[in-house]
């Protein structure tokens, strides 16, 4: 039965729906209509919680090592001005945390530090390609970590089959694990050549 109270009734209920829906509507697309207000918002809430999203960057780099690094690299490309600038801004604080690092982990400092300055001859050298850290790793690996010319288990440096000076490439299919005295004696000779020597040398009467 519907009495004239019930459908009064209703269309309250529908006015009061409606009135929610709209509500809702409003909320929902308040930052869509108010981009300034939205930005500042979010910027507050990063401000008042630094130390949280801090944090939370840090270990999704952990977790996600290999797309951070291209993500900054791609930055680094796009933003070279703005990185040169934050490094002049920054010189005393960045010196630190990398001695800071140094201390920690020498060893690894010690290999970090070699492969930048051999890409960089190289690239004074103008020759091509580079390799990573983790590619030369994996070429000690091959050699049993020992130096390609004499088998010591001393620190190994990469060596070049075909030095830079030469025309020899960057790329790891030119690059051997040699020791210290290994690689300086071999100077600016091939491989070939390194090893024919001492074989002379080792077999004089040959
Ligand atoms: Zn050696």
């Amino acid at each position: 039965m519907t009495t004239k109270q019930t459908l009064i009734d209703e269309s309250k209920a529908v006015k009061v729906l409606v009135e929610k829906l709209k509500g809702e509507a409003l909320t929902k697309d308040y930052g869509l209509r108010h981009p300034k207000e939205r930005a500042e918002y979010r910027r507050n809430r990063y401000l008042n919680n630094r130390e949280y999203y801090k944090k939370q960057t840090q270990h999704w780099r952990t977790v996600n090592r290999d797309r951070a690094r291209k993500q900054f690299q791609e930055y680094a490309r796009t933003h070279s001005e703005e990185l040169r600038a934050y490094r002049q801004a920054h010189r005393e604080q960045i010196y630190q945390s990398i001695l800071k690092y140094q201390q920690r982990y020498p060893e690894r400092f010690r290999q970090i530090h070699l492969t930048a300055s051999r890409n960089h001859t190289a690239r004074k050298n103008k020759a091509e390609g580079s390799f990573t850290e983790i590619e030369f790793q994996a070429k000690c690996k091959e050699y049993d970590n020992r130096c390609a010319y004499c088998g010591t288990l001393k620190p190994l440096e990469a060596d070049h089959m075909v030095p830079l000076v030469r025309g020899g490439t960057n790329t790891i299919d030119n690059i051997i694990p040699a020791c210290k005295s290994c690689n300086c004696a071999k100077g600016t000779l091939t491989y070939e050549e390194y090893i024919t020597r001492l074989h002379k040398e080792a077999n004089p009467n040959e």
